[in-house]
């Protein structure tokens, strides 16, 4: 009995994932074209062809018509499905983690918004202001709520608040030093307009103390990508590559495996030997920006 109400109870998460995420690619697809997101109800883009309640179904809807319009038979994306089982999966993913809690609702929310404005990062190389500003202020409200519940106490309310407001200023600082030394390092604008802007709302949602750990992650996995898009020729060396993606990417890795990061830091810390290997990680951090301006001074040579 219990496996069976564990098995719905999961069902039912993924499910709500899904749902939402049929919604965030509406919000990615018509956000940067100023369409309402509410008037008119979602339709095939070629013929303009009303879906019906089963074509809107997500993920199967798609699987059910083949990745074709009923109506014109265009191709539709394979990416709506994927965006679709994906939240449901960062839906499940939060549930198991934060089981059922303000937290849950809160990070259901707060990734809700990082997948959209990630997506559109990608597609536009714009974060919508609407969209990092509307963030800011729910992860602010979701920092007082936290301190409010479950008991209510104005103190906790405030202090939680201070966090959130903390951690947004905090976003903006961090990522204009970013932008202001890869600037230098590699003689070229290293970033957007929208990221110290995307910095600060998920600065609101994580508060300044694991702000940090979630830059520190999209930096990483930024400068991983692009090295390894340069090593095999995918980028060159001058093209830009979006970094609001790397920015959710450390946060959404930050909401899920944030504190198993800190305590393996920590024991990293506490254990022998560690100055010899932050050293090591240090010199293949430096190796790793000499060998990316050599690549970049090599291309413009020839
Ligand atoms: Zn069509």
């Amino acid at each position: 009995m219990d496996t069976i109400f564990t098995a719905i109870t999961y069902l039912t998460v993924l499910a709500l994932g899904a749902c939402i995420g049929s919604f965030l690619n509406v919000v990615v697809y018509r956000i940067p074209a100023g369409i309402s997101l509410i008037w008119p109800p979602s339709r095939c883009p070629h013929c303009l062809h009303k879906l019906g309640k089963t074509e809107n179904v997500p993920v199967l809807g798609w699987l059910w018509l083949k990745g074709r319009c009923r109506h014109c038979r265009s191709s539709i994306s394979m990416r709506y499905p994927l965006v679709e089982a994906a939240t449901g999966l960062v839906f499940l993913l939060i549930f198991l983690l934060y089981d059922i809690s303000l937290q849950t609702l809160g990070y259901w929310a707060f990734l809700s918004w990082l997948i959209a404005l990630a997506l559109i990062d990608f597609d536009t190389m714009t974060l919508p202001n609407p969209l990092t500003k509307s963030g800011l202020v729910a992860g602010l409200a979701f920092q007082v709520t936290t301190g409010l519940l479950p008991i209510f106490q104005s103190g906790e309310a405030i202090n939680h608040l201070f966090n959130g407001i903390a951690g947004a200023v905090l976003g903006i600082w961090l990522v204009d030093s970013i932008r202001v030394v890869g600037s230098i390092v590699f003689g070229q604008e290293a970033m957007g307009g929208g990221d110290p802007k995307l910095a600060a709302m998920m600065g609101a949602w994580l508060g300044w103390q694991s702000l940090p750990m979630a830059i520190i992650l999209a930096c990483a996995a930024g400068v991983l990508i692009g090295l390894a898009g340069r090593l095999v020729g995918r980028l060159q060396p001058l093209q830009k590559i979006v970094f609001g993606p790397f920015l959710a990417l450390g946060a959404a890795l930050t909401v899920f495996w944030g504190e198993a990061i800190l305590s393996a830091y920590r024991e990293f810390l506490i254990s022998s030997n560690n100055t010899v290997l932050l050293s090591l990680l240090l010199a293949v951090l430096l190796l790793m920006l000499i060998v990316m301006r050599y690549l970049k001074s090599r291309n413009s040579l020839s």
